[in-house]
């Protein structure tokens, strides 16, 4: 990969806003209104739902935790949802329960921009959700109750994604999938297979812009390293055919 990339990667030009959200209305016909799981105590076996639509008509409706009162929108995902590889980041923030939209706002169109710098683009390669679908107050993290009420819904949506490659964004995404202990400067950029996923664990978009220096060895870098290890693992597998 050329240096000239890197420097793209870091660039100021312009991404393309994302998509809009799924309409609530636009949900499958076999979606039981009343099956809304209200509580946390009641599971969410998998192959609950059809569709990635059915399965955002519950949450814009769930009570399973208490984040459900300050929710504006759930944010159930972006890209395309048959993608090779699925981003996971934590929980909502502002703009995104607003928008109804993961991964908006600076973060994400620097999320945009390192995608962007190995040829990969939420259109084609790339689906990006949350673990929690909606806004903890405050931007808070999540709570482990509150991980755990979601997490039946973050499985179905990936089971109905179906990816090869799982990119894990922070604290929060590792916990809820490879659980591993140690911090994520730790295991960035190592491979873990999770329930037949493979995975990698990536700074999150918006650590590298509270951390700007291009330097070798530095967030950034490590980041533009990670990126190109996801592309050649993509090309390995084929994954673009
Ligand atoms: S965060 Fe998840 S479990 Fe909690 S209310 Fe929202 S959709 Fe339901």
């Amino acid at each position: 990969m050329a240096s000239d990339s890197q420097l793209d990667l870091f660039g100021a030009s312009a991404v393309p806003a994302p998509d809009a959200p799924p309409s609530a209305t636009n949900t499958a016909s076999s979606v039981n209104f009343d099956a809304i799981p209200l509580s946390a105590s009641v599971p969410i076996v998998p192959g609950t739902y059809d569709s990635i639509a059915a399965m955002a008509h519950h949450c814009e409706h769930c009570q399973r935790c208490g984040l459900s009162a300050g929710r504006t929108n759930a944010v159930i995902g972006r890209g395309n949802p048959n993608a090779p590889i699925v981003i996971i980041g934590e929980a909502p923030g502002q703009t995104e329960d607003e928008q109804g939209l993961p991964f908006v706002g600076r973060s994400g169109e620097l999320l945009e921009k390192i995608l962007a710098s190995v040829n990969f683009s939420t259109d084609r390669e790339i689906y990006i959700c949350n673990v929690a679908k909606c806004r903890p107050p405050g931007n808070r993290n999540p709570t482990p109750e509150e991980i755990n009420a979601c997490k039946p819904y973050f499985l179905e949506q990936l089971r109905l994604v179906n990816p090869k490659i799982i990119l894990l964004t922070g604290a929060t995404a590792v916990k809820a999938t490879i659980a591993s202990k140690q911090g994520i400067t730790k295991i960035r950029g190592q491979w873990f297979d999770w329930q037949g996923y493979l995975c990698m664990p990536i700074f999150h978009p918006a650590y590298l812009l509270r951390n700007p220096s291009r330097e070798a060895g530095k967030p950034k870098w490590l980041m533009w390293q990670d990126i190109q290890a996801v592309r050649r693992k993509f090309d390995e597998l084929e994954l673009g055919r």
